[in-house]
């Protein structure tokens, strides 16, 4: 439980606080702000320029394209905000961080709370990284900021604290929830377009159900993502380690 009551706090440092805010108010994670599951604010990086004739980034040194980031108000930022509201973790939104993964969702959701910044333009002075305790990625590809990197992990996150989605086992038998993608799922009609659900899964025989399932899941993840069985490339705790 959190200072202000919630299970789960967020605070994201942005230039945009409204991409945030309008993106979260949506579905579950929406309902769960407004029962005070989940608590996500949106701070304005702007806030923390020191007066308007100060930028909020400069040119690169040494040349080359694009505006980088000013280390000032990132570093007022990110130390007012964690001095106000103690997040467990400082996180950076990068391309180049650890790739998140449902592993990192799970650690995070146990948390309590987290910072997260956002990044624009070319991204951030390099003398800022020291301020966060790490660094993440929502994938190999590049965004044009990291407000929509923030988004996708507040979902991912969000919906796995306890109470946010309405039945508490859809996120235990998911996708990456033990390694494994989930088995097919059908519902009503029993044919469509000639083609029938499963007669397995009409027969009212929840044992032989649940081997179903677990053989779809297991032959599903070998061939459509056979690198999420070597336990190598596995991260259960989501810690890095
Ligand atoms: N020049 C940087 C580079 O090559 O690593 C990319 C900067 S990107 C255009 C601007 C911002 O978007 C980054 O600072 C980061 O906050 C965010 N961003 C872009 N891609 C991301 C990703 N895959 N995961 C997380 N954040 C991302």
């Amino acid at each position: 439980m959190t200072t202000d009551g919630s299970k789960l706090r967020i605070d994201v440092i942005t230039l945009f606080p409204p991409m945030i805010l309008e993106a979260c108010s949506y579905g579950v994670i929406g309902r769960a702000m407004r029962s005070g599951l989940l608590t996500i604010a949106a701070h304005q990086l702007r806030d923390y320029t020191g007066g308007s004739h100060h930028p909020i980034d400069d040119h690169p040194y040494g040349g080359g394209p694009g505006m980088v980031m000013r280390p000032e108000p990132i570093h007022d930022a990110v130390e007012e905000v964690s001095t106000r509201y103690r997040p467990a973790r400082k996180i950076l939104l990068t391309p180049q961080g650890r790739p998140f993964s449902q592993a990192v969702a799970r650690a995070l959701a146990r948390s309590g709370s987290f910072l997260l910044f956002c990044g624009r333009y070319e991204g951030v002075d390099e003398r800022v990284r020291p301020l966060f305790d790490e660094e993440l990625s929502i994938g190999d590809f590049v965004l044009s900021g990291g407000e929509s990197a923030a988004v996708v992990l507040i979902d991912a996150v969000g919906r796995l604290v306890p109470g946010v989605l309405g039945c508490s086992q859809s996120c235990e038998s998911e996708s990456f929830a033990d390694g494994q993608l989930e088995y097919p799922q059908f519902t009503r009609p029993e044919s469509f377009r000639g083609q029938r659900v499963p007669a397995v899964l009409l027969s009212g025989n929840h044992a032989e159900i649940a081997r179903w399932r677990k053989e779809q899941a297991r032959e599903r993840t070998r061939t459509r993502r056979p690198d999420l069985l070597r336990p190598e490339t596995t991260d259960p705790d989501g810690d890095g380690g």
